[in-house]
């Protein structure tokens, strides 16, 4: 048998608290009713020493019932619980603690939203949410409320109830992060967009602008607009602004740089020359994501990427391993090698997240791991070890 310390501790607290309490409690309870309480105690103890946590649960909650003063040594097991994802039996301790009729008020505060905590924890988001509705309105968990609100609704993507709540707790005191609200409503305007409501959509850029004026992801979406108008000048200007401001968004702005630049045949190159030209520190980035794009048939991107198997130690090697030299390559075998890159690169993770290390293949302008905005910053190396794992993995 394996004892679990914490629970033992915990459970020693909580008889000692029980006893320490009726020791000093003035009147004293009938010796019966302490009694009772303790054995309850002490019963849950050991339920739990004997891993039992069902039976000690209903053990804690039947001395609870009696003692209504030990309310913090609940919390504590109630929080317990939830930390080692006995989600259920963390929500029983606390609605037992809601639905004493006795609590002070702050108490009652603090057990409704340790419940909602344990329903966020279950994946229960509409229970979470109405309490902390109720608590966002007014007490001392107010901002806590409203912060865990704003997560909720980023989940169900209600971006008008999260730029609404952001307003609000910006007044109130700091929020998370001040760039969300921009991407609310660049999240607004990218669903107007994709449903042809190109005016609606530039009318949430515009608000989107006023949070951030200069705002990558704003103009990425103007651009798909302006593409849309058929305004390729203006398009191409905002691109070229995107690069210049995020290298790390080269790969995002590429793509459809591409696609301007083969809506206008021969002179495409020079468009996509001058993209290069205004981010020359970028040009690794260029180079990966014109690989990705299956772009290299540009002269311009072309050079760009036999730099890189020039200069890469491993694209070079795995170029010398295959009898070549990376600096004689021709056209057609640059072309060839960037289609071996892109299949191995579409089968391993692209992006990663500055602040959790979560990474994927595809881009998210919210890290699904930590729900950071803006966080994912994308590889700009061919990882080919997990690239050709992932390929026999699928091979098999
Ligand atoms: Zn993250």
């Amino acid at each position: 048998m394996s004892i679990e310390s914490p629970w033992v501790l915990l459970g020693l607290l909580l008889v000692a608290g029980a006893v320490g309490f009726y020791a000093s409690r003035k009147p004293r309870p009938s010796a019966l009713g302490a009694e009772h309480v303790r054995t309850n105690y002490l019963a849950g103890v050991n339920f739990l020493v004997n891993e039992q946590p069902d039976r000690a649960l209903e053990a804690f909650l039947r001395a609870a019932e009696l003692d209504g003063d030990t309310v913090e040594t609940h919390f504590a097991l109630g929080s317990l619980y939830r930390r080692r994802g006995e989600v259920d039996r963390a929500i029983r301790i606390h609605q037992n603690i809601v639905n004493r009729g006795s609590l002070e008020p702050q108490q009652r505060e603090q057990a409704m939203y340790a419940l909602a905590q344990d329903y966020l924890r279950a994946g229960l988001l509409d229970r979470a949410e109405s309490i902390l509705e109720e608590l966002s309105a007014a007490g001392s968990h107010r901002m806590a409320a409203m912060r865990n609100l704003i997560s909720i609704y980023e989940v169900e993507r209600d971006w008008p109830r999260a730029i609404a709540l952001h307003e609000e707790l910006s007044k109130v005191g700091r929020p998370h992060q001040e760039s969300a609200v921009a991407h609310y409503w660049c999240e607004l305007a990218e669903a107007a967009r994709s449903e042809g409501r190109l005016e609606e959509a530039a009318e949430h850029l515009r608000k989107a602008r006023t949070g951030r004026r200069r705002f990558p992801r704003s103009a990425l979406v103007r651009a798909d607009i302006a593409v849309a108008q058929g305004d390729t000048e203006l398009a191409s200007r905002l691109l070229k602004g995107v690069v210049e401001q995020d290298s790390g968004l080269i790969v995002e702005a590429l793509p459809r740089l591409v696609r301007l630049a083969r809506a206008q045949g021969p002179d495409g190159d020079a468009l996509l020359a001058r993209a290069i030209e205004a981010k020359p520190e970028g040009w690794k980035e260029f180079a990966f994501a014109a690989i990705l794009a299956d772009a290299v048939d540009f002269p311009s991107l072309e050079s760009l990427a036999r730099r890189l198997f020039e200069t890469d130690e491993t694209l070079a090697g795995l170029i010398r391993a295959l009898g070549r030299d990376a600096a004689s390559l021709d056209s057609r075998a640059v072309r060839e090698l960037g289609a071996v890159l892109r299949r191995l690169a579409n089968a391993t993770p692209r992006y990663r997240c500055a602040e959790c290390g979560f990474s994927s293949i595809a881009h998210f302008w919210q890290c699904p791991g930590c729900k950071t905005w803006d966080s994912q910053r994308p590889l700009t190396r061919f990882d080919l070890v997990a690239g050709l794992d992932a390929g026999r993995a699928a091979a098999h």
